[in-house]
């Protein structure tokens, strides 16, 4: 990020925002044009985004223990396919900024040997008190120094944080094996549907958090930069489009109460859709993934085939 100097216009998503946000040619995603100190986002992960901005995460976690093995069952579904030419040796994951350990805990439950590392205290001291393999850091390159190489790395909700993806993804593609997978997510921003609210419902882009987000990345974007890094992405895929409850009139963005409501809405879809097993809950996934749409992208990469 340390070269972009041009501001480039987000061109129509307002006018605030080109003082905030640029859509950077450099980098080729969009992102904060003011970088906060190394210091201030080590005190923020390490010690204040589990107590503070995720401090219920945690306590409300288990009430969506059945839905979040649907979601990241749909991760695990995809890899384990890709890998299955493989012998009947136990498959390894590592999880970066693996939080509280959830995708882990599934990992494990399905027969995987997992691990992870977390820089928040209170959430890799929760992980470890689960049973597993969790480091308390941030990754990089000395982190990833001591590692050994996995079958599948996974690094949810981690670029969007950090002042340097590309090299974040460098240093978790080496930690792949010769066939292993790389599957990173993110937030879907300035997204079809967030344009529909932009253009139809006066919304201003409330997904836009430069304390937090510093980059904004869609399925283009962070497929150019993975290519970037030397990997071939070889499959994409989504979660449920959680704007179309803003798009039906439901708009929860400052109501938690109804956003709560609204996520028991969408955990019934997919606990529904999941429940027959041929396949077209990923199928309706996949193709909004294909459009662009959906609240995240997801992301499966390996080594090119030579
Ligand atoms: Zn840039």
């Amino acid at each position: 990020m340390s070269n972009c100097n041009a501001k480039n216009s987000l061109n129509c998503w307002g006018e605030k925002l080109d003082d905030v946000v640029m859509d950077c040619q450099v980098c080729g995603y969009k992102h904060v044009i003011e970088l906060p100190s190394s210091e201030a986002l080590r005190k923020l992960y390490e010690e204040e985004f589990y107590q503070s901005d995720k401090k219920e995460y945690i306590a409300a976690s288990s009430a969506d223990d059945s839905w979040r093995d649907i979601e990241f069952g749909r991760r695990y579904d995809i890899v384990e396919k890709k890998l299955s030419n493989r012998s009947g040796e136990r498959l390894t994951a590592f999880d970066i900024g693996c939080g509280p350990g959830d995708f882990l805990a599934h990992g494990k439950d399905r027969g995987w040997d997992v691990r992870g590392i977390e820089p928040s205290s209170v959430a890799s001291k929760y992980a470890r008190s689960r049973g597993l393999d969790v480091q308390t850091g941030f990754f990089d390159a000395n982190a990833a120094n001591n590692l050994p190489k996995f079958d599948f790395v996974h690094m949810s909700e981690v670029l969007e944080h950090v002042p340097n993806p590309l090299e974040v993804i460098q240093l978790a593609k080496g930690l792949l094996k010769e066939n292993g997978i790389l599957t990173i997510s993110v937030p879907n921003d300035f997204s079809p549907m967030q344009r529909a609210l932009v253009d139809a419902c006066d919304y201003s882009p409330w997904w836009v958090v430069p304390n937090h987000h510093l980059n904004y990345f869609d399925f283009d974007s962070l497929a150019n930069l993975i290519a970037k890094a030397g990997l071939d992405v070889f499959d994409k895929t989504t979660n449920f489009p959680m704007e179309m409850f803003l798009l039906m009139g439901q708009a929860y963005t400052q109501k938690p109460d109804l956003g709560r409501k609204l996520h028991g809405w969408r955990k019934n879809f997919d606990l529904n859709m999941a429940v027959n097993k041929n396949g077209f809950h990923e199928d309706f996934y996949r193709a909004l993934a294909d459009v662009g749409m959906g609240r995240l992208v997801v992301l499966f990469a390996q080594f090119p085939n030579d």
